[in-house]
């Protein structure tokens, strides 16, 4: 088995759902006893919040590569960032060590393409809708029309990522208001939702929409997974 390198701390919250999926991913595969070989990472969120807000994401990038770094000489055999939105510096990260980055976004447009959808909508910070990284990266490699809320509707999905889900709140009013931006996305042609942001999944599942949805965190960590135990 190869060990699983995690890049984590954006936030604790997500990165505790990625130590689970990890392992029970490895367990449903192996049995027994078996659990995932791992290396995370955890930065403190507090700092990498203010350099995002900020703008300042070469210092942001240099904080994460420096981490990166020593998941690579922990024994990683390749890393996983665990938030979307900090994919904005994969390429910086990927620059400074010599494992690969399973990219995130990647992952989840297999995923889309294995179902067949060519239109999908995009939830996450505000970083991650508006900035090209990421719906750019889902368009050009993958060809994938991707549908973002409005302006005012990408804030009040970005506020509540940052001052509810980071923080471990999951207010029922919260995702009424993400299950109206689903079906505005749906309306406008969505025929899946990707929940680019891995706090998400705390406030949306699958049971609560008919529409489809793509689960950024478990998506990476069943790529991981698969990767671990590949030959
Ligand atoms: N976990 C989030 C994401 O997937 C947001 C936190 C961050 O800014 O890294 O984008």
């Amino acid at each position: 088995m190869k060990t699983i390198g995690l890049l984590g701390g954006m936030s604790w919250e997500s990165s505790a759902l990625y130590y689970r999926a990890i392992n029970e991913g490895i367990r449903q595969r192996l049995g027994g006893h078996h659990s995932a070989r791992s290396v995370l990472y955890s930065v403190d969120f507090e700092a990498i919040k203010a350099l995002q807000y900020a703008g300042q994401w070469d210092e942001a990038a240099a904080l994460l590569a420096d981490a990166a770094q020593n998941v690579e000489k922990a024994g990683a055999d390749f890393l996983l960032i665990c938030t979307n939105t900090m994919h904005k510096v994969a390429d910086q990260i990927q620059a400074a060590i010599s494992i690969p980055i399973i990219h995130l976004a990647d992952a989840t447009a297999e995923r889309i393409k294995q179902q067949g959808i060519t239109t999908v909508g995009l939830l996450g910070t505000r970083f991650t809708m508006a900035e090209d990284f990421y719906k750019g990266r889902l368009a050009e490699r993958h060809g994938l029309q991707v549908i973002v809320p409005s302006p005012a509707d990408q804030d009040i999905v970005h506020q509540i990522i940052y001052d509810e889900l980071c923080q471990g709140i999951v207010r029922e009013e919260s995702r009424r208001a993400y299950l109206r931006i689903i079906d505005t996305m749906r309306a406008a042609g969505a025929q899946g939702v990707i929940e680019g942001c891995t706090e998400i999944v705390m406030l949306i599942q699958q049971a609560h929409t008919d529409v489809p949805l793509f689960d950024t965190t478990a998506i990476h960590a069943e790529r991981a997974v698969e990767l671990a135990l590949a030959a």
